[in-house]
């Protein structure tokens, strides 16, 4: 199939890009389309005007600190994986950022294009979700602002970022001194989408997982205080594994009592590899 008709601007500046966006109430931004471009090509999207980012100066830096990793709109995931300096301060986003897709998509793919596409089974959503990151999204309107990964997340593919919104950068948190994390997917294929995938923080007496595949949003689940021996069965109390296509419910529900047990020990190893 073709995408329907559309117009195609490739403004040069971030302002244009928003009049742009502001004017046409049906366009889209485009990035790195890997997700959009498929779902033209589908038909399952349709927009009047496609905004293609691409061109926009200053936006694709990582750009690491003491405090955390501020990824522009720009990077493509594997411009993050490249980074030492972001592995070390937040060493969850390679962790997880190795099991996004091919290295062909990864060349491509952007990690905030990942973030406002929102799907609950890619990885990076679920990781801003675990360690508490948030956007900066700006419009000719409101100015910019900064959404919180817990009001990001709002349904299947459905974020909180307004159509006249581009998002223009993710704030990863640093890693806290002794604390450990850990990720673990299964795949039928290395690189595909996950049947469900674990990520888990330790930090201290907070113990944090966090689930994709296993549901409409990333989800985060509290195990702090809970034995070990009663992780997955606590966390599944707070899950509710869906049946599709790939995988039905019963078998979720194994591979996320599998997985947390396993992901929440091994951040705590790792934990113990930091102190
Ligand atoms: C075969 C295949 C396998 C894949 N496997 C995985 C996988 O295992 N895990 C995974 O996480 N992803 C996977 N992906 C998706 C990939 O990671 C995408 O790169 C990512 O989801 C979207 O990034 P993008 O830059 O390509 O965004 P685009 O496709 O350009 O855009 C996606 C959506 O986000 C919006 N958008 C993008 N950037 C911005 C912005 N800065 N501001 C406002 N809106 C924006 C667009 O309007 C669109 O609605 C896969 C893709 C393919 C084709």
């Amino acid at each position: 199939m073709k995408p329907a008709p559309f117009a195609y601007l490739r403004p040069g500046s971030l302002a244009d890009a928003l009049a742009a966006l502001a004017e046409a109430p049906n366009a889209k931004v485009l990035a790195g389309g890997q997700s959009l471009v498929p779902l033209l090509s589908m038909r399952l999207a349709a927009p009047g005007t496609l905004v293609d980012i691409n061109g926009l100066p200053g936006l694709a830096d990582v750009t690491v600190t003491d405090d955390g990793v501020r990824i522009g709109a720009l990077a493509r995931h594997a411009d993050v994986l490249a980074s030492a300096d972001a592995a070390r301060v937040q060493p969850l986003v390679a962790l997880a950022l190795a099991n996004v897709a091919h290295p062909t998509i990864r060349n491509r793919g952007t990690t905030v294009g990942s973030l406002v596409h929102a799907d609950a089974a890619a990885e990076m959503p679920v990781v801003l979700r675990l360690i508490g990151g948030s956007i900066e999204v700006e419009s000719a309107a409101r100015g910019r602002r900064t959404i919180p990964a817990e009001e990001l997340f709002l349904g299947p593919l459905e974020s909180s970022v307004e159509h006249d919104e581009i998002a223009v950068a993710a704030f990863f948190p640093a890693l806290p001194a002794g604390a450990g994390v850990a990720f673990e997917e299964i795949a039928r294929r290395h690189g595909d989408y996950a049947l469900c995938g674990v990520a888990a923080l330790v930090a201290g007496e907070t113990v944090r997982a966090g689930y994709l595949s296993v549901g409409d949003v990333p989800t985060v689940v509290d195990l702090s205080g809970v034995p070990e021996e009663q992780w997955g069965d606590v966390a599944l109390e707070q899950l509710d594994p869906a049946d599709d296509i790939h995988a039905t419910a019963d078998y979720r529900a194994h591979l996320a009592r599998i997985l947390t047990a396993r992901v929440v020990r091994a951040a705590y190893d790792d934990a113990k590899t930091r102190t």
